[in-house]
């Protein structure tokens, strides 16, 4: 397949899945068991497509770095056992590490609880020239948070910013901030040529059981088991109500929202690729032209080693 060939592929994977005004989003408008009409057979070609993708994404991000303007965000949200880790090491298997950035936030440490939530996530913003992942990010902050409130307590805002102002307004408003907040931020960082994109990995509670169980039953996975992940599935709808109101609220043409199905782990693989590839390839990325002072520099300084190597030979 030709890098041509995939881009026009890597639309009609992306494009059902991309929320860029979220007003009218709803849930269930994503089955999470969606493949477009790939069945299991077709699991060989779409693996083949994604390497396809992970080699065009490696040149784009050759070009991103030489070109040195534009920075990639590449936000990943989702329940546990949704996928984010492995679609993360597979799209990003052919990347250089030296342009890429991956960063883990968990419950946050006292030092990031002093501070307000988006200190921890500006810290950790890629360079110019970069992509940098979020494996979670400041959207934990309304969902999460929201489905767990004593979280919000441990941040230790003033009252005046939640429970006073909750009163008057209504508990919605404190999240109606949050969200104006976050997508104020996301407009300063695309101001300053910072691309984002954010995947939300949706996958069916059933399909999650499944998983948990797999865990449970293969010693090579033991590790990734954790009984708070299987308690935390008494607050899946809660969750999912987090999660709706959140890419509604945050989903913008600058920031888009990918809501990717993640029963099947080659689709998600391949929508993720798909999304990055395409927008990757719609910046205008170019490598350096030198100009004729430096491409006379370049020949001075080829005779120059020719001319050294002449008098040593
Ligand atoms: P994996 O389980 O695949 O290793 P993970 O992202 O689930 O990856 P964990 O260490 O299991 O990593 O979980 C991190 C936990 O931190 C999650 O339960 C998440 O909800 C929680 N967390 C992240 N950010 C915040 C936050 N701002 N406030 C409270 N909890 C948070
Ligand atoms: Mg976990």
């Amino acid at each position: 397949m030709t890098d041509k060939d995939f881009l026009k592929q890597a639309k009609k994977y992306s494009e059902p899945f991309c929320i860029t005004d979220g007003k009218k989003f709803k849930l269930k408008q994503i089955d999470p068991a969606e493949t477009l009409g790939l069945s299991a057979e077709d699991k060989l070609k779409a693996k083949d497509a994604l390497e396809c993708g992970v080699e065009l994404l490696t040149k784009l991000q050759d070009k991103l770095y030489a070109h040195d303007r534009w920075a990639v965000l590449l936000i990943f949200q989702a329940m546990d056992a949704a996928g984010k880790d492995g679609a993360i090491k597979h799209v990003m298997s052919g990347v250089n590490p030296q342009g890429c950035e991956v960063t883990s936030f968990k419950a946050p440490s006292a030092e990031e609880l002093d501070h307000d939530y988006l200190w921890r996530c500006a810290k950790r913003l890629p360079e110019r020239g970069r992509i940098g992942v979020f494996n979670r990010s400041y959207y934990e902050e309304t969902l999460v948070v929201r489905v767990h409130p004593e979280y919000l307590a441990s941040q230790r805002l003033p009252d005046t910013q939640t429970k006073k102002r909750a009163k008057q307004d209504g508990q919605k408003d404190f999240w109606k901030q949050r969200f104006d907040d976050i997508n104020n931020f996301e407009r300063y960082l695309t101001n300053n040529g910072i691309v984002i994109l954010k995947f939300f990995l949706h996958v069916s509670k059933e399909e999650q059981e499944q998983r948990f169980l797999a865990r449970i039953d293969d010693p090579a996975k033991n590790w990734k088991f954790s009984m708070k992940d299987v308690n935390e599935r008494e607050h899946w709808d809660d969750y999912m109500h987090a999660y709706e109101q959140t890419v509604r609220h945050t989903a913008t043409e600058y920031a888009p929202w990918y809501v990717v199905p993640a029963d099947a782990k080659w689709f998600t693989r391949l929508v993720v690729a798909s999304a990055i590839v395409q927008r990757l390839s719609a910046l205008d990325l170019s490598y350096p032209k030198l100009s004729t002072d430096e491409l006379e520099e370049l020949q001075a300084a080829k005779q120059a080693l020719l001319a050294a190597s002449d008098t040593t030979n």
